[in-house]
This record gives structure tokens, C-alpha cells and sequence, in this order.
């Protein structure tokens, strides 16, 4: 991996063998993450510790701390004597089942949001909103991943301000941004989302719950027409 905070690691292979202290479990975290978002590893294929340990160039230890967590969010299957594989891509059915979930749940939640939000919760959505924004990275597949993330942030923090913790705990359960953002690896995934991002937090910060709720309808709608291609 590219990074100018690395420094090289010499106690273990001579060549090249690369180490950040702190994060070099969360930086290859990241990387699996970006390769399972944008489908560089496909849906249902076998992934490898020791192909990994060489693409990296790590320990076998960092790596299967990453698989593990990726297994807590339900991308990678571990199966006894097989190993890790990609989690399946969902059937469309399940696609159909998770946004008539979100429909129900969170237009209801971005209007009862507005009534709770001060000046200290409208900047966390717009942080992060405007993360997704900045994201203009060289590495498209970060880019992507990163937007997959933070858009998984923007809405968990409109049902956290609609002070429902079992519709947030529902929600959160499916994973279902990881899912959907891994049907199809496309720019215009994110871009067209990011406006309808943009009209959801004019409602909330106009404080006006029809508004917002629309706002959100019209964009949970949109994203599952953009992806609906995926099962064609
Ligand atoms: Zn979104």
C-alpha cells in the first residue's frame, strides 16, 4: 500500500516489508473494504490470506484481523476448512425488502429529525455531507468506498437525531449501505446522491418536516432506481 506515513519494517522479511505502528490494521482494513465495494473482489469469490499477505506486502496478522471485522459487517463469509470467501451478493428480492424498510423507516425519521436539531447536530450532518464532497481522490475505488461509508454515517446520524435507538439498531443490523453500494461499482452512484444529499439538509436546516421527509423519500427512491440495473 501507498502511504508516505509508512516506514519500513525490517524485523521479519528483508525486502520491502512495509509497517505503520498505529493503523496498519485499519489501513488494510480500508483496502480489502475498497476492493470488496467497488467488486475488485467479487460477490462469492474465495479470498486468499496468502494472496493478501503478498498484495500488501504484511503480516498474515493485520489481515485476518481485517477479515474478521469485515465478517462482523457481513462481507466476508468464513466457512470451517474452506476459509474466507465474499459474502454473496444479495438476491433482488432482499434488495426489494431493504428499500421498502427504508421507506417505511427513515422519511419518518428525517421529519421527526428536524424537530430535534440544534446548530451542534446540523454541523455533524453537514460534516458529513461535506466529507463525501471533498472525497476527490485519485484512487477511485477509495473514493467510492469512502462515499459508501460516510453516506452509511449521514443516515445513521438522521435516525440517531430522531431518537428512535430500535429503528437505528434495525437499520444498522442489515448493513444495508455495504450491500447496496456493492451491487454496482458506478460514479454516478455517488454523484446524483450527493445533490440529493445536499436537498435533505436544506429541509433539516429549514426545520421543516414535510420537506424532509420528501427530501429523503425522493432520495432512497432515486438510489434504488440507479440500482436497479444491477439485477438486469
Ligand atoms: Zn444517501
Amino acid at each position: 500500500m501507498q502511504n508516505p506515513d509508512l516506514t519500513v519494517d525490517n524485523e521479519a522479511r528483508p525486502t520491502g516489508r512495509i509497517q505503520r505502528a498505529n493503523s496498519l490494521a485499519g489501513d488494510v482494513y480500508e483496502a480489502i473494504f475498497a476492493q470488496l465495494m467497488s467488486l475488485r473482489i467479487a460477490p462469492g469469490s474465495r479470498i486468499t490470506v496468502d494472496n493478501l499477505v503478498k498484495e500488501f506486502d504484511v503480516s498474515h496478522t493485520p489481515i485476518r484481523e481485517a477479515l474478521g471485522r469485515l465478517e462482523g459487517e457481513g462481507l466476508v463469509v468464513k466457512t470451517h476448512l474452506i476459509g474466507y470467501r465474499a459474502a454473496p451478493q444479495i438476491t433482488r428480492r432482499r434488495f426489494d425488502e431493504l428499500y421498502e424498510l427504508r421507506l417505511l423507516l427513515e422519511p419518518a425519521a428525517a421529519a421527526k429529525a428536524t424537530a430535534t436539531l440544534d446548530d451542534d447536530r446540523l454541523a455533524v450532518l453537514q460534516e458529513a455531507a461535506g466529507v463525501m464532497a471533498r472525497r476527490v481522490g485519485k484512487d477511485e475505488r477509495l473514493r467510492y468506498s469512502n462515499f459508501a461509508r460516510q453516506d452509511a454515517i449521514f443516515h445513521d446520524k438522521i435516525v440517531e437525531f430522531a431518537q428512535n435507538e430500535l429503528i437505528r439498531e434495525t437499520l444498522n443490523h442489515q448493513h444495508t449501505h455495504f450491500h447496496i453500494f456493492r451491487l454496482m461499482y458506478h460514479s454516478r452512484v455517488t454523484e446524483e446522491a450527493l445533490d440529493e444529499h445536499e436537498a435533505i439538509l436544506a429541509a433539516l436546516s429549514a426545520g421543516d418536516p414535510a420537506a424532509a421527509e420528501k427530501a429523503m423519500r425522493v432520495h432512497i427512491e432515486n438510489s434504488r432506481d440507479r440500482l436497479l440495473p444491477a439485477f438486469e
